[in-house]
Parts: C-alpha cells; sequence; structure tokens
C-alpha cells in the first residue's frame, strides 16, 4: 500500500517565487540542498540525508551568476538538467526549485557583505568576490524557502564555515555538515570532474591520493611546513600543476595549524583552466 502511494507522489517543479509560494505555504519540517546542479553521488548523498532527516525535500538548481568571479568560468559551468531531473524524480524529493535570477535577485540588499579580515583566507583570498556571492545567495535561498534545515557538503569547508557564520540567525535555519563522497580513487566528487578529459582525471586521482596520505604522514612529522612545500613543489613538477594552496588549518576557526589534531589539510590547485578545491 505504502509503495503504491509513493508511486504516486510526484515531484513538484517550481519555476518561480509565485509556484514556491503556492507550493510551501502549509509546509513545515523541510529540508533544503542548495546545488547548481549537474548532479552527482555527492549531492545525492545530501538529498538523501535530508529525506531521512525532515517530512519534505527540497532541492534547488541554480547556477548562481554573482559567485563566479570569472565569466568564462560561468558559461562553462556543466549542466545538464535532464539527467538532474531524472536523479531526482527516481530519489523523490517533493519540490525542486529552479529560479530565475530575477526571482532571487528580487531586491537590492541595504548593505553589500563584507567578509571579514580573518576570513580572506584560503579561497577567498583566490577568488574574490566569490563568498560574498555565496553567502548573499544563501541569505536570499533561505529568505525565501524558509526550510528547518540546510544541507551543505564538507567537500567545501570554507563554504559550509561561512555559511554557518553570516548567514543570519533570525531564519532559524539549521545547518546540517554533510561528509565528501569520493570514488575509490579518493577524488571527490565535484561537477567540475565533467570538464576533465581522462587523462586529466587520472592525474586529479593520483592528485587527490597524494594528499590523502600526505594528511596521515603530518601526523608523525615534526616539520609540517616543509612537509607541505616538498609535496607541492613535487605535485606541481609532476603533474604540470598550479597550487593556489596546500595547508593545513584548524577545523573550528580555519587558522593555520601546525598539528593534525583538529585540522584539515586544505587544496586548491588547477589542470590547465579546471580549478579543483578538496580537503582531508
Ligand atoms: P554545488 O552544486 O557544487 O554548489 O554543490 C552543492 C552542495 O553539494 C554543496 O553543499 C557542496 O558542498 C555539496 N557537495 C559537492 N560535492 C560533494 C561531495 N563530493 N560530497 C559531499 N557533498 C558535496
Amino acid at each position: 500500500m505504502f509503495y503504491l502511494l509513493n508511486c504516486f507522489i510526484q515531484m513538484k517543479i517550481l519555476l518561480s517565487n509565485n509556484d514556491l509560494n503556492e507550493a510551501l505555504y502549509d509546509v513545515s519540517n523541510l529540508g533544503f540542498v542548495p546545488t547548481m546542479g549537474s548532479l552527482h553521488n555527492g549531492h545525492i548523498s545530501l538529498i538523501k540525508k535530508s529525506l531521512k532527516d525532515c517530512k519534505k525535500t527540497i532541492v534547488s538548481i541554480f547556477i548562481n551568476p554573482t559567485q563566479f568571479n570569472n565569466k568564462n568560468d560561468f558559461e562553462n559551468y556543466p549542466k545538464n538538467n535532464k539527467k538532474d531531473l531524472s536523479i531526482l524524480k527516481n530519489l523523490k524529493i517533493n519540490f525542486l526549485y529552479m529560479p530565475k535570477a530575477k526571482d532571487v535577485y528580487d531586491y537590492e540588499r541595504k548593505s553589500p557583505i563584507r567578509l571579514r579580515k580573518k576570513d580572506k583566507i584560503l579561497c577567498a583570498k583566490f577568488r574574490k568576490g566569490h563568498f560574498e556571492g555565496v553567502i548573499d545567495v544563501m541569505e536570499r535561498l533561505t529568505k525565501i524557502i524558509k526550510p528547518q534545515k540546510i544541507y551543505l557538503g564538507e567537500k567545501d569547508f570554507q563554504q559550509l564555515f561561512l555559511v554557518k557564520k553570516y548567514n543570519p540567525k533570525k531564519y532559524k535555519a539549521k545547518i546540517i555538515s554533510c561528509r565528501t563522497i569520493r570514488n575509490k580513487n579518493k577524488l571527490a566528487f565535484s561537477s567540475r570532474n565533467k570538464l576533465l578529459s581522462k587523462k586529466q582525471l587520472k592525474i586529479a586521482e593520483k592528485i587527490s591520493k597524494e594528499v590523502f596520505f600526505l594528511k596521515k604522514k603530518l601526523s608523525k612529522s615534526r616539520n609540517i611546513k616543509k612537509l607541505l612545500s616538498d609535496k607541492k613543489k613535487r605535485l606541481t613538477n609532476l603533474f604540470n600543476i598550479k597550487f593556489d594552496y596546500l595547508e593545513l588549518r584548524n577545523t573550528s576557526n580555519l587558522k593555520i595549524s601546525n598539528k593534525v589534531k583538529n585540522s584539515r589539510l586544505f587544496v586548491a590547485y588547477h589542470i590547465n583552466k579546471i580549478r579543483l578545491i578538496d580537503n582531508f
């Protein structure tokens, strides 16, 4: 009986704020999974967590223009709506929100988002304006959707850290952090992996393994700084990549750390024009 009922539960596709307000007016206990589409196993794990925890689940697909600090990167961001729709239907989510930019940016902020100086590290240093765009869009989506819980991945640890810190508390949405999902070669699933050639994908997998084992090695090392710098040089020469950073940082405040306990090893690098990030 339950199975039969489940077959008739249709995912509602909401293409505007009007659709959304109509569909959500009496919904409580709502879990929200924000995405930029081109869905993969990482996204799916967040969605499954929401489906398990919450009565209703809404997923958004919105490629937010304001968080791209490079026009080409925005234009080339992978898209696959057809496959995304089929994944979401199979997962039996309740709502898919696919707004236009005008739905999300339907009001002007009173004051611009400004990162504090101590937050201008890691990706904030290398992608100017990126997190200001992320924080702004997350505030807007939270205000529009009013979820009880928002599911974010540790794959983008700095994003998770900053959204927790800057998303206004008045909306009372609890941020739930979700572990990173990887393939068997330790490479984190990422929409940007779809931009890599087979050869580049192999390189990304090798780098993931190297950084994963480096983290293990760090706990036995007396000179973490040197180990990180040597590894950066070695990988740069070996794979012809360009690092933005390879840094060990404390997970609770993101300050540079010299011990492995309560720390993560953060990495960002470019294979040709494709920028990948991860943390272990
Ligand atoms: P994106 O579509 O890249 O904006 O990602 C949407 C959400 O999925 C973010 O909260 C990401 O941190 C999360 N995410 C992306 N990749 C992974 C992964 N491999 N494992 C877990 N979560 C992920």
